[in-house]
């Protein structure tokens, strides 16, 4: 099934041609005056669906599905430890978030259904960091971050993904365990990190750092995301020529505001298309947005880099 959907579109990345990923998820919730807690996939799932659509509709050959943080990890960092969570939460709480996993893949792959026709079109759950993208200090260690990444890829794969996104990856060390994770389970994996200014990880390590870790691991494409346009194409510069694989780049547009986002008009899709204009020139092939894009953003994107 996944092959169906994720061999197409392997081959054009393989050949060097775009790939357009999707734009913002949680972002375009927000901007749909709907508020991202709980990530809305069990309790407004009619929003989910239609901004699935809209990506569809709009030219993107991958949906990232709702599920960025979205962990056991993240709902028990709301608590003590999980027997604190047994005694104040609410009944069953332990279970939500799997159950809102499954019902994430499922919007997506509903969405595909009825708006793609026949355009193959590729699933991929979006999971990030364990702990906090931002705060690479953080970070588990290997034994347990492997645990995780496995039972948390498996139930993307076992929902319906054609393949895995791990993005907004902050450190080498994760992104080798997750890719490594992946390949355990059996889906292909795209590695987007987050770059600074300069180019590098927050840890301070650097892209060929980055790019030569992941060697051993294959994952299909290395990314760069959640960071200003510019930031990116000084990441890019780093990266391209040390990939083993493909390289992509999909930067958000605006300020973070947190939980929210501070949306602003510094890239209008016509300004966004001259900046993705730049990462194909340096060898990117798959092309999206991170927060703050839109569908409009990525159907610029699809009107001047998509093989039609
Ligand atoms: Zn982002």
């Amino acid at each position: 099934m996944a092959e169906r959907f994720y061999g197409p579109l392997r081959g054009r990345l393989e050949a060097g041609q775009p790939v357009i990923l999707d734009g913002a998820i949680g972002t375009e919730i927000l901007r749909r005056d709907v508020t991202w807690a709980d990530h809305q996939n069990l309790s407004r799932p009619e929003v989910i669906l239609a901004l699935h659509a809209d990506y569809v509709h709009a030219g993107a050959d991958v949906l990232s599905t709702n599920t960025f943080q979205l962990s056991k990890r993240s709902l028990l960092s709301h608590f003590c430890d999980e027997a604190h969570m047994q005694r104040v939460g609410r009944p069953g709480l332990i279970d939500r978030p799997e159950a809102s996993l499954r019902a994430a893949v499922a919007l997506a792959v509903e969405a595909r259904a009825r708006a793609a026709g026949n355009r193959p079109v590729a699933i991929a759950g979006a999971i990030t960091t364990l702990e906090w993208c931002f705060r690479p200090d953080l970070a588990p260690d290997d034994n347990a971050a492997m645990t995780e990444y496995v039972e948390l890829i498996g139930i993307l794969a076992d929902a319906g993904c054609d393949l895995v996104l791990v993005e907004t990856v902050n450190s080498v060390g994760e992104a080798v365990v997750a890719a490594r994770a992946a390949r355990q389970v059996g889906l292909p994996s795209w590695i987007a990190f987050v770059p600074d200014e300069e180019g590098r990880l927050f840890t301070g390590e650097t892209m060929a750092q980055a790019a030569a870790a992941l060697a051993a691991e294959r994952p299909d494409a290395i990314l760069l995301n959640c960071a200003p346009p510019l930031d990116c194409l000084v990441g890019l510069r780093e990266l391209a020529p040390q990939s083993p694989v493909a390289t992509g780049v999909y930067p958000h547009v605006g300020r973070f505001d947190p939980p929210e986002w501070m949306f602003t008009d510094e890239y209008p899709p016509a300004g966004y298309v001259v900046e993705a204009q730049r990462w194909r020139d340096l060898g990117a092939t798959v092309l999206g947005g991170c927060c703050g894009t839109t569908p409009e953003h990525i159907a610029a994107l699809a009107r001047t880099f998509r093989p039609s």
